[in-house]
């Protein structure tokens, strides 16, 4: 005799898709999942199309890779932005924490991800000859290197100043008061703000 099938195949369906995401168990998905079902359809429908334009509205800049709608991104693309120097951070939300403490008026370049032998990530799985080939570009005059100050991050960073360090560009690296072991998306805005004043030099 078969299994018995007790939840209907599209809600399996979606809670098999939740719990792929990070952080998100079985539990957690078959409540959102029920959570979606309860709601008027239009709700699912609103929510199906955000997902299904996702891939299709929005693509990396080709500057500083970032997510965005738009090619240069809005950063980027900010004439009252300095070009000259940029800030390179492990990922998206990074940047955003540094956005939030309007202390920051350069350019930014998104690694999307930090060295890790054992996750099986090297140079060639980061953002890193994207930013090599901006740094050829001559336009560049200094990198503040703003990865975490975790394993991953400082290996990075150690990384990015024996790679950057043929160009002719200030290399800084963000300074201390953030926390040894701490993820800068979590620094508090004061703390990163400060951090960000006074970057020391790296090269
Ligand atoms: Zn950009």
């Amino acid at each position: 005799m078969g299994e018995i099938q007790v939840v209907p195949p599209a809600l399996d369906r979606l809670v098999r898709s939740f719990s792929s995401l990070p952080g998100i168990g079985t539990k957690t998905a078959t409540r959102l999942a029920l959570t979606i079902l309860r709601k008027p359809a239009a709700d699912a429908r609103e929510m199906a199309a955000a997902l299904s334009e996702l891939h299709g509205s929005i693509r990396l800049c080709s500057h500083c890779m970032a997510f965005s709608e738009t090619d240069p991104c809005s950063v980027c693309g900010d004439p009252r932005r300095d070009g000259s120097l940029v800030c390179v951070v492990e990922q998206p939300a990074d940047l955003m924490a540094i956005e939030k403490t309007d202390h920051y008026r350069g350019h930014y370049h998104i690694l999307h991800g930090v060295l890790s032998p054992v996750a099986g990530i090297g140079p060639e799985e980061l953002k890193i000859k994207e930013l090599v080939a901006r740094l050829k570009s001559g336009t560049i005059s200094e990198v503040l290197i703003a990865t975490s100050s975790t394993v991953p991050g400082e290996a990075t960073a150690s990384y990015l100043i024996d790679t950057l360090g043929r160009f002719q560009v200030k290399l800084s690296r963000l300074a201390c008061g953030i926390p040894m072991g701490m993820d800068i998306k979590y620094a508090d805005q004061h703390t990163l703000a400060r951090a960000i004043d006074s970057r020391f030099n790296a090269s």
